[in-house]
C-alpha cells in the first residue's frame, strides 16, 4: 500500500484484491482477454456471476426465500425504485429521518407516496437515533425505510427495528458487509458497492421474494425487480468489470473469514478512533455513543480552524482523504473493512502528534 486512505467512497479496496485485479486485467483466465473484453452472456461471465451470488449467500447466510439482484443507479436509484415496486397500491410509506442519506430518501420518494415522518433525528441536530418506542409508524403503509448508516453524519444502528408485518427497508450502502446481519428481518436491503464492498457501478438488493412482482404500471423496465430476477441481473449489459472486482471483494471476505471476523476488526478500529477522540479536549465527536458509527467517524480538531493544516500534515504521513463531508465541514475517517489496523494506528499516532504540536 501506497497510501492509508480514509476515503467515504470510492474508497480503499483490499491490496489482495488489487494484485488479482491487475493480473486479470490483460488476460483473464482461459478467456485470454480481459473480463472488460467479452460478452455478459458468456459462459465465463455467467459463471462469475453466478458465483458471485453463491458468494453473497454464503457471506450474509441469506435464506434461500430471498434474492440477490446486482443492479446499476446507485443507492439513489433505489430511492425511486423501491417505492415504484413496493407501493403495492398504498398511499403511504413510513420513514426514519436519521440525516443527510435518509433525507435524500425521503425527498425521492415524497414523488411517489405520501410520506410519513414516523421519527425525526432532527430534532436531536442528527446526534442520536430516536428510540422505536418513540416511534409513530403507520400500520397502513406499505413499508418502513431507514438507513442503518449514515455515512456523513456517523450514526449507526447497533440494532434491527421492529415493524411486525410491514416489511422493512434498509439502505446498507456504508454498513453492508462490515458484521453479519439478520436478513429474515428483512423485506429488501440495499447497498451500492462502492462503499464497503468494492467500486461503483454495482447496486446490491436483497429481497424477499413475495416482495417482487408488484411494480407500478409505469416503472421503467430496468427498473422492475421482476425483470431484473427473472434475468438473474442480466436484464441489459451489467457493468461487467464492476461485478467483477465485487466478487473478487467476496472472495477476499470470505478468505478472511467473512463478516464475523470482518466484525471483530471493525470493532478494534473504530474503538482505536474513539478512544483517541475522548481521551482529549482537542478532537471531538458529538453522537450519542449508543449510535456511533463504526463505519464513518466524522471529528473536529481544536477550537480553532486548523482543519486545512490537520490535512497537510496527514498527508505528510501519507494518511489521506481525511475531510469531512463539503457541507458537514470538519474531518470524516472511513474505516471500511479494506481499511487494515496499521492504518488506523498510523492515523491514531498522527493525531496524537498533531494535537501535542497544535493542542
Ligand atoms: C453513498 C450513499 C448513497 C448514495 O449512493 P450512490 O451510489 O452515489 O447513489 C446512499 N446512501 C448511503 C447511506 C450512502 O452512503
Amino acid at each position: 500500500m501506497q497510501v492509508f486512505n480514509f476515503s467515504a467512497g470510492p474508497s480503499a479496496l483490499p491490496d489482495a484484491v488489487l494484485e488479482i485485479a491487475k493480473e486479470d486485467l490483460k488476460s483473464w483466465g482461459v478467456t485470454g482477454s480481459s473480463i472488460m473484453e467479452i460478452s455478459h452472456r458468456s459462459s465465463t461471465f455467467t459463471r462469475m456471476a453466478n458465483r458471485s451470488v453463491e458468494n453473497l449467500r454464503t457471506l450474509l447466510q441469506i435464506p434461500s426465500n430471498y434474492k440477490i439482484l446486482f443492479m446499476q443507479g446507485g443507492a439513489t436509484g433505489q430511492f425511486s425504485t423501491i417505492p415504484l415496486n413496493l407501493l403495492q397500491g398504498k398511499s403511504n410509506a413510513d420513514y426514519i429521518n436519521t440525516g443527510i442519506w435518509s433525507l435524500k430518501a425521503i425527498e425521492e420518494a415524497d414523488r411517489y407516496c405520501k410520506v410519513n415522518i414516523a421519527a425525526d433525528g432532527s430534532e436531536s441536530d442528527f446526534e442520536k437515533i430516536p428510540d422505536q418506542e418513540h416511534w409513530k409508524l403507520n400500520p397502513e403503509s406499505a413499508y418502513v425505510h431507514y438507513t442503518s448508516n449514515e455515512t456523513v453524519n456517523g450514526i449507526e444502528y447497533h440494532w434491527t427495528p421492529e415493524t411486525g408485518d410491514v416489511p422493512l427497508v434498509a439502505d446498507m450502502s456504508s454498513q453492508l458487509l462490515s458484521r453479519p446481519v439478520d436478513v429474515s428481518k428483512y423485506g429488501l436491503i440495499y447497498a451500492s458497492t462502492q462503499k464497503n464492498i468494492g467500486v461503483s457501478g454495482i447496486t446490491l438488493v436483497i429481497i424477499r421474494d413475495d416482495l417482487i412482482g408488484h411494480a407500478q404500471k409505469e416503472t421503467p423496465g430496468f427498473l422492475d425487480y421482476q425483470n431484473i430476477s427473472d434475468s438473474d441481473s442480466i436484464y441489459n449489459t451489467p457493468p461487467t468489470l464492476a461485478w467483477y472486482l465485487t466478487n473478487l471483494v467476496f472472495e477476499w471476505m470470505i478468505q478472511q473469514g467473512g463478516v464475523q471476523e470482518m466484525e471483530k476488526i471493525n470493532i478494534i478500529k473504530a474503538q482505536k478512533l474513539y478512544d483517541v477522540i475522548d481521551q482529549s479536549d482537542f478532537y471531538k465527536n458529538n453522537i450519542d455513543p449508543s449510535c456511533r458509527s463504526r463505519m464513518n467517524i466524522p471529528f473536529t480538531v481544536g477550537a480553532s480552524d486548523l482543519d486545512t493544516q490537520f490535512l497537510e500534515d496527514a498527508s505528510k504521513r501519507k494518511l489521506i482523504h481525511l475531510n469531512g463531508f463539503r457541507s458537514a465541514g470538519g474531518m470524516r475517517a472511513s474505516l471500511y473493512n479494506a481499511v487494515t489496523e496499521n492504518a488506523v494506528d498510523e492515523l491514531v499516532t498522527f493525531m496524537k502528534d498533531f494535537e501535542k504540536n497544535y493542542g
